[in-house]
């Protein structure tokens, strides 16, 4: 009875949270239901503290992309999400958490806490990364190389953003240690899958990503179609794309985590 209580008080706060989040416009329409929809799954699957974290780290990451987000306007990196982010968005960044929180739902081993906390420290960790990454002084440099480039294009990292991915990853992580969805041992895992995590787009970006150039107009670009024609193939592989290239980079804190989890406990 009690818990059919939660539920509702569960459900009307997301209902509230949605309507919210379209007002600010933080999501559209569509977007908004989608997060609906997803909370619902999450929080009667695996609880509504589940949830909790979820919400706090749409808030962060909307905060920090708003940041000062003239400046990074102008440097033409600023990410286009600063607009309202719609279904498929949400779907894209919500659905390796609804998953594990399914998976949860039939398993409830700490495994699978671990890895929803890790995903979502490390999905924080990146956005920080980027948005505090853009105010730095100094210029982005490809990992391993050290070569500079330009604000924005993937593979780029700074001290300053590096600070702010790990800053991500320790704060969230304890966060979940907080709100009881992983225990203290657990943390420093999460910690560790979430940083790793969070850089591994980068990795991929600096050594392996394919890298276009757009005939028609002659833009470098990271998308196969540009102008609405094939984009010629500078650099990488031509299958691995900006969208691979953030599919795996999401993947890999939660699979980080988990490999060390087996290893070590
Ligand atoms: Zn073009």
């Amino acid at each position: 009875m009690a818990g059919a209580l939660v539920d509702l008080l569960g459900v009307a706060g997301l209902a509230f949270l949605a309507v919210l989040s379209y007002r600010l416009k933080a999501t559209d329409r569509l977007g908004s239901l989608a997060a609906f929809l997803m909370g619902v799954i999450i929080g009667l699957s695996a609880g509504w503290s589940w949830v909790a974290y979820l919400v706090v780290f749409l808030a962060a990451g909307t905060l920090a992309t708003r940041y000062r987000y003239e400046y990074k306007s102008k440097l033409q990196a600023a990410q286009e999400k600063g607009g309202a982010r719609g279904a498929l968005n949400v779907l894209a960044n919500g659905g390796v958490p609804t998953l594990i929180a399914l998976v949860y739902s039939l398993f409830p081993y700490s495994i699978l806490g671990l890895m929803f906390v890790a995903s979502v420290a490390s999905a924080l960790a990146d956005t920080l990364g980027t948005e505090i990454g853009l105010l730095s002084r100094s210029p982005p440099r490809f990992l391993f190389s050290g070569q500079q480039t330009q604000p924005g294009r993937s593979g780029g990292v700074t001290s300053l953003g590096i600070f702010a991915e790990l800053a991500g990853a320790l704060l969230f992580s304890f966060f979940g240690f907080f709100l009881g969805i992983v225990s203290l041992p657990l943390v420093a895992v999460a910690v560790v899958g979430g940083f790793i995590g969070s850089n591994v787009d980068s990795m991929l970006g600096a050594t392996v990503q394919g890298y276009f150039i757009c005939d028609v107009c002659g833009t470098s670009t990271e998308k196969r179609i540009h102008c609405g024609k094939q984009a010629r193939l500078v650099s990488g592989l031509h299958w691995l794309g900006n969208n691979e290239v953030n599919i795996l980079g999401a993947a890999s804190g939660p699979l980080i985590s988990a490999a060390l989890y087996l290893a070590f406990f």
